[in-house]
């Protein structure tokens, strides 16, 4: 099958010249075209350039899309979300507006563990109901890749259950699912008194039955006081890079315990929170070849400070911009205002915070290589915008701008 994008207005590849991702000052190079084609075939990348330059050969089934009046971009890549779950919590969020904080609602058994009773209740087949739509409707706003995390079982019945229902999500959705285990992400009240037990169960059950069936990519554990120690995130994040998942962390939310260093130690593919981070745990993960996660909709939700991507952007460290889409402290999967808000509260430009929801989102799933980009050889995920140019994405927030999207090449429909 052949698609052919011509004439587009405005086409912004977030070129990787073949590197994993963007750091420091390569983040402001989006490698911008005017006037451009893009020439795809059975799902893949094969041209791109001014169109008046392309001399591929068309076969008489292949499709042409006159492209002028939009503005095209890769798919977005959302490298952090529990998009799987069942419950939502805007009473909580009645109770922020009044001015409890998160630890206080989750003291008095809201927070993770009230979304944890009603998707142990839920059947598999109604958050997979209830996920079906939420990714329907992150296609229509632009993102094409989407990491899902369990996290919401906290037993071993339920974390299995989250996990398939994700897997069989991403044999049926046309979205790309990667999928994270994230068994610590609490301790589950019934094991309040004995923590060393839960801990026990995660290594010694979940995981290894997780990776024989290779029900997840990535083990994450919430390193935070009252969740996980970074001892207790070592011991976890070692059992399962001995069973081959790579390691993903939730660090410095809210206090800087060292989680950022234990990421950097274990070269993580991703650390992922950051709005507590030290000057001298960016410097740590210099080498580390981590990527740096932030989750601007988080602050913005919960009135927590924001990560400071700048400092981590200037000191050469690559930053992802995710949603952390999840009923408790974000509930929205938008990477479009994602980005407004990392550009109005943290200081990082438009052309920073596409890099960050493209190429360098794509690097912290370790996908980098077929996604992320528009270049020759990568999986075909392009949105095309109905904007101006591309500033106006980020400039314009609250609006989809998105006109059409298309999957490994492929335009898709929405109802
Ligand atoms: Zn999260």
């Amino acid at each position: 099958m052949q698609l052919l994008l011509q004439n587009i207005k405005q086409l912004v590849t977030v070129e990787s010249h073949g590197k994993a991702y963007k750091s420091g000052g390569e983040m402001r190079g989006l490698g911008v075209m005017e006037h451009a084609s893009v020439f795809i075939e059975d799902g893949v990348i094969q041209w791109v350039g001014p169109s008046d330059t392309f001399a591929g050969s068309l076969g008489p089934e292949a499709d042409i899309l006159d492209a002028s009046m939009f503005v095209a971009l890769p798919g977005f890549v959302d490298a952090h979300t529990h998009a799987l779950f069942a419950g939502t919590r805007e009473n909580e969020f009645a109770l922020r507006s009044e001015g409890k904080t998160y630890q206080e609602i989750a003291a008095r058994g809201g927070g993770i563990l009230s979304t944890v009773t009603a998707t142990r209740s839920a059947t598999k087949k109604e958050l997979k109901k209830l996920a079906n739509r939420r990714l329907d409707a992150m296609m229509k706003h632009g993102t094409t890749t989407v990491e899902i995390k369990s996290g919401y079982g906290l037993e071993p019945d339920a974390e299995i259950k989250m996990l398939q229902a994700i897997a069989e999500l991403a044999q049926e959705h046309y979205i790309t699912i990667v999928a994270t285990f994230l068994g610590a992400h609490a301790i589950p009240p019934e094991y309040k008194e004995r923590r060393g037990d839960y801990i026990d169960l995660v290594c010694e059950r979940m995981l290894p039955y997780v990776a024989k069936r290779n029900l997840a990519q990535f083990c994450d554990v919430f390193c935070e006081v009252g969740y996980f120690s970074v001892e207790e995130s070592r011991q976890i994040l070692k059992k399962g890079l001995s069973l081959g998942l790579r390691s993903k962390l939730h660090a410095d939310e809210f206090n800087s315990i060292g989680g950022t260093q234990l990421a950097a130690e274990l070269h993580a593919a991703s650390v992922d929170h950051l709005e507590h981070v030290t000057d001298e745990d960016i410097r740590g993960l210099k080498e580390s070849g981590t990527v740096a996660v932030v989750l601007p909709g988080v602050s913005f939700f919960l009135r927590n400070p924001y990560a400071p991507a700048r400092k981590i952007i200037d000191a050469g460290i690559p930053v992802a911009i995710a949603s952390d889409f999840n009923p408790g402290s974000c509930m929205s999967f938008s990477l479009p205002l994602m980005m407004t808000i990392a550009c109005t509260q943290m200081s990082m430009t438009p052309e920073e915070a596409i890099a960050a929801a493209t190429l360098n989102g794509a690097a912290a799933l370790g996908l980098s290589d077929t996604l992320g980009s528009i270049e020759v050889g990568k999986q075909a995920d392009i949105i095309l915008y109905e904007i101006p140019n591309y500033r106006y994405l980020v400039y314009h927030f609250g609006s989809n701008h998105a006109a059409k999207v298309i999957k490994k090449g492929i335009i898709l429909e929405f109802p």
